[in-house]
């Protein structure tokens, strides 16, 4: 079964933005964005506001691996698969 990594349906959504804390109600709905960073895809709760802007909070490099480990277990698979998937997308790019 192909995966795609940058499928979100199955990502929990959190209560708030995770850049401005904003719980969604002033600046529009609360959207689960997909995040392609050094170490891996992750996804990310931002508000209206920070997703138009293109805003998102600053990342440690322990807290970014973190989160993309959290992201293969929303897809249900492993840190290997979701590196491999990751290569085909760069590849996809160029
Ligand atoms: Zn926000
Ligand atoms: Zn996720």
């Amino acid at each position: 079964m192909a995966v795609d990594l940058l499928d979100t349906r199955r990502c929990p959504l959190k209560p708030a933005c995770e850049n401005c804390g904003e719980d969604g109600n002033a600046t529009g709905p609360l959207r689960t964005v997909i995040v392609d960073t050094p170490v891996g895809i992750l996804c990310m709760a931002l508000c209206g506001g920070c997703t138009d802007a293109e805003a998102m909070p600053s990342m440690g490099y322990p807290t970014a691996v973190d989160r993309v480990l959290q992201h293969c277990g929303h897809l249900g698979i492993d840190a290997d698969q979701a590196e491999r998937l990751h290569d085909a997308l760069r590849e996809a790019d160029r």
